[in-house]
């Protein structure tokens, strides 16, 4: 039987989540997608009216078939937590099921099991602040959705994942060394889920024989990209600087997942894979 992937965090056709599920794809898994609620819609409308036809293309010119999109907010693990204003927000109300809880039970309903848990999300609400400027809620909100998101997800999913099955995450190397402008607390937000990435491989490990890595990733401008507001210069430096100078393509990020969450990465777990075209090794660039 193919293997089931569920990867959250699409809602376009321009991320490192769309390109992963394109890669998993065309590797013959089963997509399954959770699309942040607020997102919901313009997403679904999308698909449906074929406006990302073009690129659900897979290398053998069939088009990517998402089984179901699940709404999703990572920042909520079960109703009880979901407060008032949010529960009755017009872009909420209109779905359901869409804390973390419940959505690994829908997926068990639907499916019974998944093999593949992908975390291609992330949020700063502050990432344009230079953390000594950085509130406390603007703070732990990044570490929520960007770092207690993982732990969430993978807490609710290894009890449906498939001994064998892996997960992955996207993290950016400001968690290691100063990116000036990437800030509110997010180079703090890929430092934690680095270092969970090592604990939870061993958790996951030894309870349910899942292996558990992180893709560093390098600059790509997705929407989520843009919104941090120097994406461009970020590309340009990778241009000039990396060993190798050509662009980024998300389904170079796409293909390193595929290949890290299949058997042929089977004694990889706990790792920080770079796919940056070699950019975090240099330290002066002529
Ligand atoms: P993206 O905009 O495609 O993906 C981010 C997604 O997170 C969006 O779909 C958004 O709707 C979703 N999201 C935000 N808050 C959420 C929540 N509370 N619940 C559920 N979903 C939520 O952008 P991307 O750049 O492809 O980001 C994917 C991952 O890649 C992120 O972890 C990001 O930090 C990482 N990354 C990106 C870059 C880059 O340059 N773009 C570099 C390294 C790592």
């Amino acid at each position: 039987r193919g293997k089931r992937a569920f990867i959250a965090g699409v809602a376009d056709d321009n991320g490192y989540g769309w390109a992963i599920a394109k890669a998993l794809a065309a590797a013959g898994a089963e997509i399954l997608v959770g699309t942040w609620v607020p997102a919901l819609n313009i997403f679904e409308t999308s698909l449906r009216r074929g406006k990302f036809d073009e690129s659900r293309k897979l290398p053998d010119g069939s088009l990517m078939e998402i089984t179901k999109v699940y709404p999703l907010d990572a920042v909520y693990d079960s109703l009880e937590d979901v407060p008032e204003h949010v529960k009755t927000n017009k872009r909420y109300a209109g779905s359901s099921k869409w804390t973390v809880k419940e959505v690994a039970e829908t997926v068990k309903d639907d499916f019974g099991s998944i093999d593949i848990l992908v975390h291609s999300l992330a949020n700063g609400p502050e990432v344009t602040k230079p953390l000594l400027e950085t509130s406390r809620s603007g703070y732990l909100a990044a570490v929520s959705a960007s770092s207690y998101s993982y732990i969430s997800l993978l807490q609710h999913f290894l009890p449906i994942m498939n001994p064998g099955g892996a997960s992955i995450s996207l993290t950016y190397i400001a968690s290691e060394r100063t990116i000036p402008g990437y800030g509110g607390g997010m180079s703090s937000a890929k430092a934690a889920l680095e270092s969970d990435t090592r604990v939870l491989a061993y958790e996951a490990g030894r309870k349910g024989k899942i292996r558990v890595n992180t893709i560093s990733a390098g600059p790509l401008g997705s929407r989520a990209a843009k919104a941090i507001g120097f994406i461009e210069k970020m590309i340009e430096y990778s241009y000039v600087n990396a060993p190798l100078q050509k662009e980024l393509l998300a389904d170079e990020v796409g293909n390193a997942a595929a290949f890290l969450v299949s058997p042929l990465a089977s004694a990889i777990t706990g790792s920080t894979v770079y796919v940056d075209n070699g950019l975090n090794t240099m330290a002066l660039a002529v």
